[in-house]
Order: structure tokens, then C-alpha cells, then sequence
């Protein structure tokens, strides 16, 4: 049977059926893996990022960089319309929040001028257990 596509349907039980406990802490409860630990931080691999809930492609080798913030970090996603940003104020804080636009899973938090010398000076800081390394060629 065909999966239904229609994640906005998918119940609790679902996701969790998908999803490894931790996975399901970060994407559908928007959790934060600790810094540092992440499988991603640091890889250079070139590659496409998918939406480890969906199989989204997310985002690109190409587009991260070394932000030493302890998450992977992307100036860009690979299209404006692959992720939702909206306003997160928890914590005490006003932050932009950014999910998989077609899953609407959590993936990470997006900051802007902070002063990298990126082309966007923006700071997509995604959580790497929200995402699945596709090795490949990226153009
Ligand atoms: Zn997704």
C-alpha cells in the first residue's frame, strides 16, 4: 500500500512508529539535540540533506558552513519554499523556528546578522538527527 503522502493526517502513533524516540523529541516536539554531538556538525561530505521524518530534500553541501555553533549550519535551504519560518517564542526568547514544509516537522531555528561571511549572513542552525546525508554530486 501506498504511504499517504498527506503528513498533516499522520497521527502520533505514526510518527512514533517512524521515528527512533530521540528523532520524535526533535522533529514532532521540537526538541534541540545537545551541541556538539550531532552526526552532521562537521561533515563536509557533498551531499543533499533530506528530512529525516519525509525525505525531503532540505538543504545542500554546498549552502554549509563552518559556523563552530556546535549544529550544522546552512546559509541557505536549497529553495526558499523547502522550509516554514515562523516565530518561536519559547524560552524566553524570540527566535524563528524552521520545519520541513512538507512534513511540518521541527528541524531547527534560523538566525540572521550575526556577522558570518556567508552570502546571506544567515545562520540556518538545524538539528542533524531532523536530517539524512544523500551523498551525491550537488551542482
Ligand atoms: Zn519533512
Amino acid at each position: 500500500m501506498a504511504e499517504n503522502t498527506n503528513y498533516s493526517d499522520w497521527t502520533e502513533t505514526q510518527w512514533r512508529e517512524r521515528l527512533s524516540p530521540e528523532e520524535y523529541h526533535v522533529l514532532r516536539e521540537a526538541g534541540t539535540e545537545p551541541p556538539g554531538i550531532g552526526e552532521y556538525t562537521d561533515t563536509t561530505t557533498e551531499g543533499v540533506y533530506r528530512c529525516r521524518a519525509c525525505g525531503e530534500e532540505l538543504f545542500r553541501s554546498t549552502e554549509k558552513f563552518d559556523s563552530h555553533c556546535g549544529w550544522p549550519s546552512f546559509f541557505s535551504p536549497l529553495a526558499g519554499d523547502k522550509v516554514i519560518e515562523r516565530e518561536d517564542r519559547s524560552l524566553g526568547m524570540v527566535r524563528t523556528e524552521v520545519l520541513c514544509a512538507n512534513c511540518n516537522s521541527h528541524l531547527g531555528h534560523v538566525f540572521a546578522g550575526e556577522g558570518y561571511d556567508t552570502p546571506t549572513d544567515l545562520r540556518y542552525c538545524i538539528n542533524s538527527i531532523s536530517m539524512t546525508l544523500e551523498e551525491k554530486p550537488v551542482q
